[in-house]
Order: C-alpha cells, then sequence, then structure tokens
C-alpha cells in the first residue's frame, strides 16, 4: 500500500498524542475529535483496510482495542460509545492505513451520528447469502 500520513506519526515525523503502544499496536488522539477522547487505535503494519490485516495483527488489535476504550472511557468520564473503522472511500474513509475509531458520546450530546436506515431481511435472500459467506469462510 502506498505510505500514509499515519506511517510518518508512526516513526515519531509527525507529532500526535500517543496513549498506547505495543509491540503491533499504536493509538493516538484523532486531530479533530467529535467529542472529547476520540481516539485512533492503529495496526503497526501498513494495510490499508480491515480485510487484509493479518491474524497476529487483528489479534493484536482485538486484545488492545477493549484495554483502549476501557481507558478512555475513564479518562472523559462517559459510558457511552461507538467503535467504527472505515474501510474504502465508499465507505468514508480518507486515510489508507486500518484505524479504529473510539469515540465517546459526551454528556453535552457530542459523539458519532449516523443515519441508519433499516432494511428487511428475505428469507429466500438470506438463505442464500449466509450459505455463500460461510462457504467463502471455510478454509
Ligand atoms: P477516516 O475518515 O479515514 O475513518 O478517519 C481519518 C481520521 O484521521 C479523521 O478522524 C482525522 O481527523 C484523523 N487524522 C487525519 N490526519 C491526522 C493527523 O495528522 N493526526 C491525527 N492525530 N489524526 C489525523
Amino acid at each position: 500500500m502506498a505510505e500514509t500520513i499515519f506511517s510518518r506519526i508512526l516513526r515519531g515525523e509527525i507529532p500526535c498524542h500517543r496513549v498506547y503502544e505495543d509491540e503491533r499496536v499504536f493509538a493516538f488522539l484523532d486531530i479533530n475529535p467529535i467529542a472529547p477522547g476520540h481516539t485512533l487505535v492503529i495496526p503497526k503494519a501498513e494495510v490499508t483496510t480491515l480485510d487484509l490485516l493479518e491474524d497476529e495483527d487483528a489479534a493484536a488489535l482485538g486484545r488492545a482495542l477493549p484495554r483502549i476504550c476501557r481507558a478512555v472511557l475513564a479518562a472523559t468520564g462517559t459510558t457511552d460509545f461507538n467503535v467504527l473503522e472505515n474501510n474504502g472511500r465508499g465507505a468514508n474513509q480518507a486515510i489508507d492505513h486500518v484505524h479504529f475509531h473510539i469515540i465517546p458520546r459526551a454528556a453535552d450530546g457530542r459523539g458519532l451520528r449516523t443515519k441508519w436506515l433499516p432494511g428487511k431481511l428475505e428469507a429466500d435472500e438470506a438463505k442464500a447469502l449466509a450459505a455463500a459467506i460461510s462457504e467463502k469462510l471455510q478454509g
């Protein structure tokens, strides 16, 4: 993948407010927070989207994310939060390096706002989709 600004942050060439680091994971405050404590959690591996992540990096992120969430909540005095991870321009990804947003819901209402348009799961379509996805997961 092409290098992004997050690679430069990882190398320390661009300053950031770091909150966590281990062998495979790095976390820092978002430069344009939508709520206080808005934190980005990234793999150190330069990977564009979540589906391309190696198991070891995915496991490391999975272990670190809840711990960082707990710390963000404790530090901001909040209990409600969203975790968001965008993949691809069509899904609002601006920086092509996997990153999870941890976004507390502040008492004054600041936080993630999404427009959720629920559809209806039709039985035939659901059966076909579930079969196709589970087949892709084999092996
Ligand atoms: P995306 O839309 O790709 O999911 O989110 C990218 C996020 O990265 C945005 O929330 C943006 O504010 C944040 N961001 C972009 N450049 C920088 C930077 O140089 N430093 C920090 N700390 N955050 C950044």
